[in-house]
């Protein structure tokens, strides 16, 4: 039996400035400030779909910036989803393949839809993701400091405060003396990895091996965001895993990267791949491969975040996710209450019906750039 339910009345669109606390380094350069772009739903009886699209403010990571994803969304993503008629999240996502790329337009309008659902049945998505955990192990991602000694200081802070894996980001420069006196600070036992954000090339191949006596959980993205054969090619030179970040942006990319043995470890960013139902689809197959999985973070608000966190859930994630609390990030976050971890590392899975938040619609509005509301079929 369908039960009937209520049609979308309202959907806009939102471009949100998310000003950091503090500017956070990486191979990219500094960024000092975050814009992300949030879709919202309200359907006839009053329930709310909210999803995040968070593309950053440069095409320095992957080609989407957040200004593209707003327009994207406003123009093509939400139009396509609401002229189906349909409130299913797997008919919206297939409704926007003729988008390509701007998996981030696509994630943020697929999770409105979830949202909306959870919110209608009275759920949450955990529930609707049927993942057994209730907490999520988190680790904690550094950024480039000024010496090695502040960088070995925070992995030893944060390790205290729980988290249960530290990550490095690493270039050339600030490698292999940072990961040693890191790994001889923290001990052996520690969790500990590093993170290239593709700025090596196959003629590092031996001054990365050098990281493999350090026993790292792996090594991510060493090299160019499309370059799968050289990831591949790397791999047979240097025993520490290889994941995946930049590279895996579909079900596909997952695919073709384990056929290849170009990784061995994959960080997941929902938004990333194209939204929940990719995700899905990659979590069941890492699952059944074996390959240790990840949620990796993309400096997305609160509502964003509500989705990894019970995605978090499904055993098929085996390592700790990065997700730092929006309190570390943020000047506020966009829900309130927000997220914090726990003493044991771990972050409670929102038990809460819909996007398992209350978000800060004041907020949300004071921090709007551009706002635009797309025609529903109804309303
Ligand atoms: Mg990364």
């Amino acid at each position: 039996m369908t039960v009937e339910r209520s049609p979308v009345v309202r959907a806009e669109v939102r471009l949100v400035a998310l000003p950091l606390l503090r500017p956070f380094v990486t191979g990219f350069g500094v960024t000092a400030s975050r814009h992300t772009v949030l879709v919202h739903l309200v359907d006839e009886a009053g329930n709310e779909g909210w999803g995040e699209g968070p593309a950053l403010d440069h095409p320095y990571y992957l080609p989407e910036t957040a200004e593209a994803t707003f327009s994207v969304v406003r123009d093509f993503a939400l139009p396509l989803a609401l002229g189906t008629g349909s409130l299913d999240p797997g008919d919206v996502a297939a409704s926007m393949l003729r988008v390509r790329g701007n998996g981030f337009a696509k994630a943020a309008v697929e999770a409105a839809f979830w949202t909306l659902g959870a919110s209608d049945a009275r759920v949450s998505l955990r529930e609707m993701f049927g993942g057994p955990r209730t907490a999520v192990p988190v680790g904690e991602s550094l950024g480039i400091t000024a010496t090695v000694e502040q960088t070995v200081d925070e992995a030893v802070r944060r390790l205290a405060e729980g988290y249960q894996r530290i990550k490095l980001k690493i270039q050339p420069g600030w490698d292999v003396d940072v990961v040693a006196a890191v790994r001889q600070a923290v001990g052996d036992e520690v969790m500990l990895q590093v993170d290239a954000n593709a700025v090596y090339t196959l003629d590092d191949a031996d001054h990365l091996a050098r990281l493999d006596e350090f026993e790292l959980a792996c090594i991510e993205q060493p090299l160019g965001w499309d370059q799968l054969l050289e990831h591949a090619e790397l791999q047979r030179r240097m025993r520490t895993p290889i994941c995946l970040d930049e590279s895996l942006r579909s079900v596909e990319h997952v695919r073709h990267a384990l056929d290849l043995d170009a990784c061995r470890n994959v960080n997941l960013k929902p938004a990333r791949v194209g939204g929940i139902s990719a995700s899905l689809q990659i979590a069941e197959i890492c699952r059944q491969r074996g390959v240790p999985l990840w949620c990796g973070g993309m400096m997305e608000s609160g509502i964003g975040r509500a989705g990894n966190l019970a995605l978090c859930s499904l055993p098929a994630f085996t390592d700790p996710a990065d997700m730092s609390p929006a309190s570390v990030l943020f000047e506020s976050d966009l829900v309130d209450p927000t997220y914090e971890v726990d003493p044991d590392g771990t972050i409670a899975v929102p038990a809460q019906p819909g996007l398992g938040f209350d978000v800060r619609l004041d907020r949300v509005e004071a921090r709007a750039v551009q706002r635009a509301a797309v025609p529903t079929p109804v309303g």
